[in-house]
């Protein structure tokens, strides 16, 4: 028997808060989408340089139960974050207008042992640990933070070197030398996959 036909579907509410407080360890599948300004991402908000009219985030979730044969049935969770944000340009250490548009998909799971045991190869998809009360908008605003570029800039030839910015006296190559650490790399690697 297909599950999916069983279970209810949930609207889920665009209130920040309600995101805040989701039950992934009940019978059901959710769906919803609504716009978070920067501000309601305090974390985010932080990263920004400065907060223009429009800046924020469209986000998208939707969630299905996969079933594979002889395990048990699998809630997957879609993600499509669309967006704003004004961050500094590290050339000219301006204001710089970014556009995300990022997709994600991720499986809910029982427990960290189980996330832990998760294959690190598959990057189609992460393991979340469900709870009754997820968090939705700190998993919204993780993909953001990882979805950032590490240096921002304006395209290039479309603005000048500040003279304080590194390139020019060759200050700051202590920091590109440095090893780069694993957080740093994953990242990348999310960025280009
Ligand atoms: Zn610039």
């Amino acid at each position: 028997m297909n599950r999916n036909q069983v279970l209810p579907q949930v609207e889920l509410s665009a209130d920040p808060s309600a995101l805040r407080r989701v039950d992934f360890c009940a019978p059901q599948s959710y769906r919803g989408n609504g716009f978070l300004d920067v501000p309601a991402l305090p974390r985010v908000a932080q990263e920004a340089s400065s907060v223009e009219s429009g800046d924020g985030f469209d986000w998208q979730i939707e969630t299905h139960f996969t079933q594979s044969p002889g395990s048990e049935p699998r809630q997957i969770l879609q993600l499509g974050l669309k967006g704003r944000i004004h961050l500094v340009c590290q050339r000219c250490l301006q204001d710089c207008p970014l556009d995300l548009a990022e997709e994600r998909q991720f499986v809910i799971v029982a427990s960290e042992a189980e996330a832990d045991a998760f294959p690190m190869e598959d990057d189609q998809q992460e393991p979340l640990v469900a709870s009754q009360h997820f968090d939705l908008l700190e998993l919204i605003e993780d993909e953001i933070l990882l979805s950032l570029p590490l240096i921002p800039k304006h395209p290039e030839g479309t603005c000048k070197a500040h003279r304080s910015s590194f390139g020019e006296s060759g200050a700051g190559s202590d920091e590109l030398e440095k090893p780069e650490n694993p957080f740093n790399i994953l990242k990348n690697m999310k960025k280009n996959s």
